[in-house]
């Protein structure tokens, strides 16, 4: 037999050409379109303003691949983590992390990641392949479900902080963000949309360019490039004073401010020098730096510093009128944390 096309790699001129080609008319893509984007069914016998024909004419031409949710854990803190089946049976995962006031989707973008950061879980995994934008955005539909099923609210957020290094899947990731913010798609706020980075500075212009409205993230972890690569070995190719680039680029064409992220470990980058480097680096334009607990993987190495270098940090921030949070991390107990996905398996 051979395999259907998924009707979801369509788009919508594509949808509304189908229809024409097959003496239909071209509003039924429209239809379509909303049934699989805005109220995303997955199936075409759903599609109840459709003649029942056209629903099988449909059936015959098209399937509807959509994830399925594997295993659900929930921790003690009410993150909850899914991991999730692809249509070809590959595993990734995407978390709900509830607080007081949001829900946050923590959604993949890749199955593994080719990045090699040493203290990275998913690391391990390699880079087997890239979303597609419909199963990027059945993760937030499956999270969304659950935010209201659990939590009794919509989802509130999205951080592309999950599998994966979403700037290598530029396309696709762009394309499903654009059926999440859409008005015919589920209309949320592109503000409410964090794309996490390690940084490739070409990408990073290549968005300014684009002018995207969700907000940056970047992996910095250190400002000082030895540093850097050890811990990320692709900084090797793109060091520091590119990425510096690239991010004054992007603050000059969308105004938007920089968060970086980072972890502070022991021996590491736990020293004033590490700090003075950081702050000459993100002078440039507002920026928030988020100290994150490291949770530590399976064999890794690496060890969270001691909490009188995270003051260290946060006082020397703060000093030099940089924003800094000092986040804790959710949903360690089930694995479900930065960096842990795919830590056991
Ligand atoms: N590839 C993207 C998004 C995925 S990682 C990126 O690099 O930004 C999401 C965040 O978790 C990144 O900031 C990453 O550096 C951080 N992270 C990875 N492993 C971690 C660990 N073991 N503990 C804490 N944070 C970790």
């Amino acid at each position: 037999m051979i395999e259907k096309k998924d009707i979801r790699a369509l788009s919508k001129v594509e949808l509304r050409d189908f229809f024409v080609t097959h003496g239909d008319k071209a509003f039924r893509g429209n239809q379509v379109y909303e049934w699989l984007w805005n109220k995303g069914v997955h199936s075409f016998e759903a599609m109840t303003n459709l003649p029942k024909q056209t629903r099988e004419m449909l059936e015959n031409h098209f399937s509807i691949n959509h994830i399925q949710v594997d295993v659900m854990q929930r921790s003690a803190d009410g993150t909850i983590k899914n991991a999730v089946r692809l249509h070809d049976g590959l595993l990734v995962e995407s978390v709900l992390i509830p607080t007081d006031t949001r829900t946050t989707a923590c959604v993949s973008s890749q199955v593994g990641c080719s990045l090699n950061c040493k203290f990275c879980a998913t690391a391990r995994l390699k880079r087997m392949r890239n979303l597609q934008p419909d199963e990027i955005f059945d993760q937030v539909k499956v999270i969304d479900n659950q935010s209201r099923i659990f939590f009794n609210r919509p989802l509130s957020n999205i951080v592309f902080m999950g599998m994966g290094e979403p700037l290598m899947n530029y396309n696709n990731v762009l394309s499903a963000i654009e059926k999440i913010t859409s008005d015919e798609g589920l209309g949320m706020s592109p503000k409410r949309i964090t794309l996490s980075t390690s940084g490739i500075p070409k990408l990073i212009r290549k968005m300014a360019d684009d002018e995207v409205k969700f907000k940056l993230a970047v992996s910095l972890h250190s400002a000082i490039d030895e540093v850097r690569t050890s811990i990320m070995p692709f900084n090797e190719n793109f060091p520091l004073s590119e990425l510096r680039e690239a991010l004054e680029y992007w603050y000059r064409k969308t105004k938007n401010k920089i968060t970086y992220e980072y972890v502070v470990w022991k021996d590491i980058n736990d020293k004033k020098k590490d700090v003075d480097a950081l702050i000459k680096f993100c002078r440039f334009a507002p920026s928030k730096v988020n100290l994150i607990e490291y949770n530590p993987i399976d064999d890794g190495d690496y060890q969270q510093a001691d909490s009188s270098a995270i003051d260290m940090y946060q006082t020397m921030l703060e000093n030099a009128g940089i924003t800094v949070t000092v986040r804790r991390s959710r949903g360690k107990d089930i694995d479900a944390a930065c960096g842990q996905l795919a830590n056991k398996r």
